[in-house]
């Protein structure tokens, strides 16, 4: 929890979930960090530069302010583009044919320079921007709920962040609704 965004980079702005009224931060320190990246099968321990907290931090209000621009279909500040640009440079998908004798088979690795994490979150935006559709980036519809995701369902009528946190909620709220209605009556 929560990797329910749809792509990593919306995993990675939606690290601030409020749970139970208190709000959260899942990259707040370095064990925190640590944890997410892991959860995230980020390879952090090879890194030749460890990330920088602030910068993150830095990072995922300015991919939350993306996220909204993106689902309005307004365009993206210059200065996002340029970290994002500056943070991919040296990454590179490696590939290499792997033959069993049965059977043979491209593999495609990608490889991250520079701050594992930060990379990483760059990498899946840029993928990102090269293949979506404004209309499926979406908050979820429990006004109390920070999480945000891409629905990438057939009908596109996906509601809430996940079911169990939100979805039941609000199934529960309709129900002592209708109630409180019949019992009026
Ligand atoms: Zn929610």
């Amino acid at each position: 929890m929560p990797f329910l965004g749809g792509s990593l980079w919306i995993d990675f702005v939606n690290t601030t979930p409020v749970i139970k009224g208190t709000a959260l931060d899942l990259i707040g320190d370095a064990s925190a960090l640590e944890r997410w990246a892991r959860q995230a099968n980020i390879e952090t321990a090879l890194a030749n530069a460890p990330d920088d907290p602030a910068a993150l931090q830095d990072l995922r209000a300015q991919l939350a302010d993306a996220f909204d621009r993106l689902a309005a279909s307004k365009p993206l500040p210059g200065d996002l583009i340029a970290t994002i640009n500056h943070l991919i440079q040296h990454s590179a998908i490696r590939r290499r044919i792997v033959d069993t004798g049965d059977t043979i088979a491209l593999n495609e690795h990608v490889e991250f320079a520079g701050p594992p994490v930060a990379s990483a979150v760059a990498w899946h935006f840029a993928q990102f921007l090269g293949n979506y559709e404004h209309q499926r980036l979406r908050h979820c519809d429990n006004p109390a709920c920070t999480m945000q995701f891409y629905d990438v369902g057939k009908n596109n009528r996906r509601r809430w962040c996940t079911m169990a946190l939100c979805g039941n909620r609000d199934k529960v709220a309709q129900y002592r609704g209708r109630k409180a209605v019949a019992r009026a009556d």
